[in-house]
């Protein structure tokens, strides 16, 4: 079976040496097993993707010499998957309703004066999964917003021990727990990036997911939702992230490091490539 891999920015500001290693070397691992590479356009966040940064993003990676299978997928025009696959979710009596405000959330923290850390930060302290379905209902009715969250103990529960694979780190135990009861829809977000990218994953037969190290801890909630949602379970390879002179981790906001200052300075792809060592 041929390895599908892919690369999968979110359209909020313009690729950086960091993205254009990240693509070549997802683009790199499908060439060597003569597979798929894909392009996947992670634009479900609608206050922060922008089209012009869609337009940027294929710019600077045929620029970089990569091809990709088309139609690209874009996650916005597929929200009746992630749609599904929280109702299953919701079938199997594992989502809730949460109207926690971040304010709530922080004031709930210090009174409970224990704040638990996740790898996203203090982890949720379950204030709304006790709330009865009359309430929650009647608290919708009346049309307060409303995430909904993973209830993580019955999630684990149900799907048992789970571990996967990273192609450099080895067999991983799972360990969805440290984030608490996730959010997998948000109050202005039809879908969380957990929840779209394990969707998308298996719904294009991505074999192979390649992404920076700073998403190593994401995978735990990955496998999970893979197991609750019965999806085919991928291998990762998460890689090294890369820093400027300074050490510190390349960001979209770092004007000089982004690919079409690099490409008006007049450097070439070749250039690029052998920048970011690839
Ligand atoms: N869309 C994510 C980002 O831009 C990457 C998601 C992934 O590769 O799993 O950071």
């Amino acid at each position: 079976m041929s390895l599908t891999t892919r690369f999968a920015p979110s359209p909020t500001g313009e690729l950086h040496l960091g993205h254009a290693f990240s693509a070549l070397f997802a683009a790199e691992r499908a060439r060597r097993a003569q597979g798929r590479f894909l392009l996947r356009i992670e634009d479900i966040d609608a206050t922060r993707s922008r089209p012009a940064f869609i337009a940027g993003i294929e710019r600077d990676l045929a620029w970089l010499g990569l091809q990709w299978e088309r139609p690209v997928r874009r996650q916005s025009e597929h929200l009746e998957d992630y749609a599904a696959a929280l109702a299953r979710l919701e079938a199997m009596g594992l989502i809730y309703p949460c109207f926690c405000s971040r304010g709530d959330i922080a004031r709930e923290i210090a009174r409970s004066g224990e704040a638990p850390q996740g790898p996203d930060g203090p982890r949720y302290p379950g204030s709304c999964r006790a709330l009865s379905a009359a309430e929650a209902n009647e608290r919708k009715a009346a049309g307060a917003a409303f995430a909904l969250r993973l209830d993580m103990a019955k999630a684990t529960a149900v799907a048992g021990p789970l571990v996967w694979t990273d192609e450099a780190a080895g067999t991983i135990r799972a360990e969805p727990e440290l984030f608490g009861d996730v959010v997998l829809a948000r109050k202005d977000a039809p879908s969380s990036y957990h929840l779209a990218v394990s969707v998308d994953d298996a719904l294009q037969g991505v074999g192979l997911v390649t992404r920076g190290i700073d998403l190593f801890a994401a995978t735990h909630v990955h496998r999970l939702l893979q197991a609750l949602l019965d999806l085919p379970v991928p291998h990762w390879h998460h890689h090294r992230l890369l820093t400027s002179p300074s050490g510190r981790r390349l960001a979209k906001r770092d004007k000089a490091t982004s690919l079409g200052a690099l490409r008006a300075a007049g450097l070439t792809a070749a250039d690029v490539r052998s920048m970011v060592g690839l």
